[in-house]
């Protein structure tokens, strides 16, 4: 196997999971695996978390069919846009609709009507994120249809939070407000209320308020947490680390750039530069270059010279750095939030980045 490789902990993603539940607990838990599980590696995350998870929510239908494939039984929410000539594909995998415009919640039920089935669906409404769903000041005419669309399940109404891990709540309490409006719909009828769903991450953490029948933690699920002023409420911890084995070891003088653009140089005396076998085709950084760190035998080693496709190179200093010696990228001291500060980016861009050429293993209870 290529010596460079993420390494996922799955025992620690289960204790996450607990830990959440123990949080929001009466309300279900499902975590969202788009984004190759956040770049954990869906094919493992997946099937391992499922047992103990209500639901897993994806971006993509593709996303949802990867999931079946993957013998995922329980339901899985397609949280994303869908297009109207991607309904069939929700009664063959038996996925649930992201039902986010009057339109496709149409389409959803004369498709069901015409075919003889059933579509599961989840409302969405737009309190603010003016993304997908419909806006709060039409949700009376939307929940009308949908009680009309007689071929279709409404098993969920939800809507998302665009500033959930913000320290200042007033925009999150005006979405729950607007939601809170929307579901007066249901009281003012005396109808059945479907599951409703509120707070990714931020919300877990900041809007208790909020946790509702369920809620749908990603970066959080991961270890992660989704800004850096929270408060630690929620013993998670990372799962993944990023691993490698130096390939190249030698001795550079003063005077002899290292890398593309000539970036960087010995200064004053010799040094040990040696090389990894990872670059920015694998999701590291390109803008990392001269800022990102290395652990190497336990110490942090600084990044030198232009980060290359498929290598970069590390000033070793004068320590006896050998061929195969292991090297970790992230973990062992180097935080996402770290490789985020390097790269200019957050923390969801840096896992979801690591790219497909970066084989995953799987430790801790394997299933
Ligand atoms: C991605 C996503 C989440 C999870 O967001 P985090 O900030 O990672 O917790 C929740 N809900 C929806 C609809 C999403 O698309």
């Amino acid at each position: 196997m290529r010596p460079t490789y993420l390494e996922v902990n799955l025992t620690q993603l289960k204790k996450n999971v607990e830990a959440i539940r123990a949080h929001v607990s009466p309300a279900r838990i499902m975590p969202m695996v788009k984004a190759n599980a956040y770049g954990h590696g869906v094919d493992g995350v997946a099937p391992f978390i499922e047992p103990y998870v209500d639901m897993l929510g994806v971006a993509l239908v593709e996303e949802g069919i990867q999931l079946r494939q993957l013998g995922i039984r329980k339901p899985i929410l397609v949280a994303g846009g869908t297009l109207i000539e991607q309904l069939p594909l929700f009664f063959k995998y038996d996925l649930t609709l992201t039902a986010s415009s009057p339109d496709l919640l149409t389409a959803a039920d004369h498709l069901a009507e015409s075919t003889r089935k059933r579509m599961k669906v989840h409302l969405k409404m737009d309190t603010g994120m003016e993304r997908v769903g419909v806006h709060e000041y039409e949700a009376e005419g939307f929940l009308d249809l949908s009680l009309a669309c007689k071929h279709v399940d409404v098993e969920g109404i939800y809507t998302h939070l665009a500033n959930s891990e913000a320290a200042d709540k007033k925009y999150s309490l005006l979405q729950l407000e607007r939601f809170q409006e929307v579901l007066r719909f249901y009281e003012k009828r005396s109808l059945p209320v479907p599951m409703r769903h509120v707070c990714n991450s931020g919300g877990i953490l900041n809007l208790p308020e909020a946790h509702f029948d369920m809620v749908r933690p990603g970066v959080l699920f991961y270890g992660i947490y989704p800004a850096r002023d929270m408060e630690r409420k929620i013993d998670v911890k990372p799962a993944a680390v990023w691993k490698s084995k130096v390939a190249y070891s030698k001795i550079t003088q003063p005077g002899r750039p290292v890398s593309y653009g000539s970036l960087w140089q010995a200064e004053g005396s010799p040094r040990r530069i040696v090389t990894i076998p990872c670059g920015y085709a694998d999701g590291y950084f390109r803008r990392m270059t001269n800022q990102a760190r290395v652990i190497i035998h336990g110490k942090s080693h600084p990044q030198v010279g232009r980060i290359c496709m498929d290598q970069f190179m590390v000033d070793a200093g004068d320590d006896d750095i050998r061929i195969g010696d292991d090297v970790i990228l992230l973990g062992g001291g180097i935080t996402p939030e770290d490789l985020a500060d390097w790269a200019g980016t957050n923390e969801y861009e840096v896992m979801t980045n690591i790219s497909a050429r970066v084989p995953r293993v799987f430790v801790g209870e394997v299933q």
